[in-house]
């Protein structure tokens, strides 16, 4: 198999599956019982916490709350942000935000809350332009991406920080940074960059599904979403996942590692060389966001008149993984509707493929991707079928 579908899950890293591995067999302990702390399970939360802490980039004072997952995350955030903007307030995201941020944020919709959206450029990138219109002082809660899952496109989370910040001094900002992380160095406590909220997920950094979390910058107050049992400080309750916790934290550390290494560097060179043979067999090739600050492993890009679906799932035959999109949206028909919300026909939308490399990802990899690619076009029988 030629894996190509980082953005959708990575594989875990060989020591995050045998960390996991001594936690589920052996200390399986509730980290709440008098042995489990005798064994130092507390202390194996506090170093995942500082391990999240170097890989995003804030500060020690900041805190970590490990949840299952980025959806999760993202539901939290939303919903303090209904909180906060209940009765005159209102709240702002993008026309792009994956749908655990855009669903969650129409549900309050639907229920009477002011939500409004702010569009993206050609480019996929927020309008920053159009950003500025819509503040005032009531703005009570902004939820923007860091880095798009498709396009990968890095958005301009710093900039608009300081618009917001400016002109909503009350309004607080989340992002979900769950493509972000371990794929590009953060810094989240960097002066204008201090949002409030960062979701995160360990899945997407070669650490284990169901577990993420949220960052809550020191001092930020937050009520939770899932009461019970009271643990995380009663900011989430729920028995911790050890074994997954332990995981993302070997995942972190080594993603941070890679990072200082510079290995997104490597990656952002087998992407391009990627772009450049995709281009030459197929010069009329779309690619998204080509020309705005994406992520060093991310190429959302169509073969014109091609559909998608077909290919996505001739490749899968072949033994190559890629994805037509959001793997959430993938099992859907509709194409991408961040594609649309950049100004793409239906037809172009209908085209695009999302190839995501990862550190394991190989030139030979592209080389044998692109052939596999030529060669279907060819037996698909262009023009009579593609065009
Ligand atoms: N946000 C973004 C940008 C994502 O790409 C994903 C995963 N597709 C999520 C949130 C949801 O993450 P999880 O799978 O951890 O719930």
């Amino acid at each position: 198999m030629i894996y190509l579908d980082n953005n959708a899950t990575t594989k875990p890293f060989a020591e995050v599956v045998e960390t996991m591995a001594t936690f589920i067999i052996s200390r399986f302990w509730n980290v709440s019982s008098a042995y489990g702390q005798l064994d130092g399970l507390e202390g194996v939360i506090e170093s995942a916490k500082a391990a999240i802490r170097r890989l995003s980039g804030v500060g020690s004072d900041d805190e970590v709350i490990f949840t299952s997952g980025a959806t999760e995350s993202n539901a939290w955030a939303v919903a303090e942000g209904a909180r906060r903007a209940a009765g005159t307030g209102w709240m702002l995201s993008s026309e792009i935000e994956h749908p655990s941020v855009r669903e969650a944020l129409e549900h309050f919709q639907e229920q009477g809350f002011d939500v409004r959206w702010v569009p993206v450029t050609r480019e996929g990138v927020l309008d920053l332009g159009a950003l500025v219109k819509l503040l005032d002082p009531d703005l009570r809660f902004v939820s923007m991406m860091s880095a798009h899952n498709e396009t990968g496109v890095i958005q301009p989370v710093k900039e608009a920080m300081s618009l917001i910040r400016e002109r909503s001094p009350e309004c607080l900002i989340h992002t979900d940074a769950t493509q972000a992380l371990g794929k590009i160095p953060t810094f989240f406590s960097d002066g204008l960059h201090e949002v409030d909220l960062i979701s995160f997920s360990g899945h997407k950094f070669h650490g284990p599904k169901g577990i993420g979390g949220l960052i809550i910058r020191n001092g930020v107050p937050i009520e939770p979403l899932i009461k019970g049992g009271g643990q995380q400080n009663n900011l989430r309750s729920g028995t911790l996942n050890i074994p997954a916790i332990a995981g993302i934290a070997v995942a972190a550390d080594k993603c941070s590692e890679l990072l200082e290494e510079r290995q997104h560097e490597t990656i952002r060179a087998v992407r391009d060389y990627f772009e450049e043979r995709i281009c030459s067999v197929f010069p009329d090739a779309l690619i998204l966001g080509r020309n705005a600050p994406r992520l060093p492993n991310t190429s959302f890009f169509g073969i014109p008149g091609a559909d998608a679906d077909d290919l996505v799932l001739a490749l899968a035959a072949k033994g190559i993984a890629v994805s037509k999109g959001s793997a959430c949206s993938a099992q859907s028909v509709e194409p991408s509707r961040t594609a649309a919300q950049m100004g793409y026909s239906y037809e172009e939308a209908s085209s695009l493929i999302r190839f995501s490399a990862s550190c394991d990802t190989t030139s030979m990899d592209v080389h044998l991707f692109v052939d596999e690619l030529q060669d279907l076009w060819r037996q698909a029988g262009i023009p009579e079928k593609f065009e």
